[in-house]
């Protein structure tokens, strides 16, 4: 099996919320980016297990970039216990908080991806008003609450350098297939006139930087 495969591969079968369609998706995008510019550095807001990460991480490894990992591992709102989305296999049973860094570490380090994936643990707005870093990518998946959404996209999509890639994930025009911040942040991008459309599949969107 090739090392593009094996890694597919472990990214389907990690846990998480992304459609093989959309990952496969993300890492096609990500890789033929990656190809025209090689050794950029990459970054991802919401990481939960690592799915969209080895996605990521596998294109990144392929074109020598790197790629940050954000998250605070504690979940998003609609993770915590009485949503949709609770997995009580991931309260940390010592303090009972949801804690997925335990299962992210161990699914870079199985995919032996410890060299081109960094882990950020902490809030998205506090380390992008310390993170000086021009960024070619960035994909954003964090919390889907509208200030956070917000946040994410004010924080993080100026970094981005022309011609760099912005993805956004769980976009959702009609409310009936899901919630709005993510949709509204990405028409936010167009509007501004800073990003245009380049690609979509499912509910990922993938806008470049024109200006
Ligand atoms: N991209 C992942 C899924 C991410 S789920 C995948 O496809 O596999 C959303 C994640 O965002 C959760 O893990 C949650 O902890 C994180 N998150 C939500 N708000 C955050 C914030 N303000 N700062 C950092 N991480 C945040
Ligand atoms: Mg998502």
């Amino acid at each position: 099996m090739s090392r593009r495969d094996e890694l597919l591969d472990l990214a389907e079968r990690a846990k998480g919320f992304m459609p093989p369609s959309e990952g496969l998706a993300l890492y096609e995008f990500a890789h033929a980016y990656g190809r025209r510019v090689p050794e950029g550095t990459w970054l991802e807001v919401g990481a939960w297990c690592g799915k969209s990460t080895l996605y990521l991480g596998a294109a990144a490894e392929a074109t020598n970039s790197v790629l940050y990992s954000l998250d605070h591992h504690h979940g998003s709102e609609e993770n915590q216990e009485g949503w949709v989305h609770f997995d009580p296999s991931l309260v940390d049973p010592v303090d009972g908080r949801l804690n997925t860094l335990p299962t992210w570490q161990r699914t870079i380090a199985t995919a032996r991806l410890e060299e081109t994936v960094v882990g950020l643990v902490g809030h998205s707005t506090i380390v992008a008003r310390h993170f000086a870093q021009p960024l070619n990518l960035v994909f954003i998946d964090g919390g889907h609450a509208n200030d956070v959404a917000w946040a994410d996209y004010e924080s993080w999509s100026p970094k981005i350098v022309l011609e760099g890639l912005l993805l956004i994930h769980d976009i959702f025009a009609d409310p009936r297939d899901g919630g709005q911040a993510p949709y509204e942040i990405y028409l936010g991008a167009l509007d501004s006139g800073a990003f245009v459309e380049r690609a979509s599949e499912g509910s990922l969107r993938v806008l470049t930087r024109v200006v």
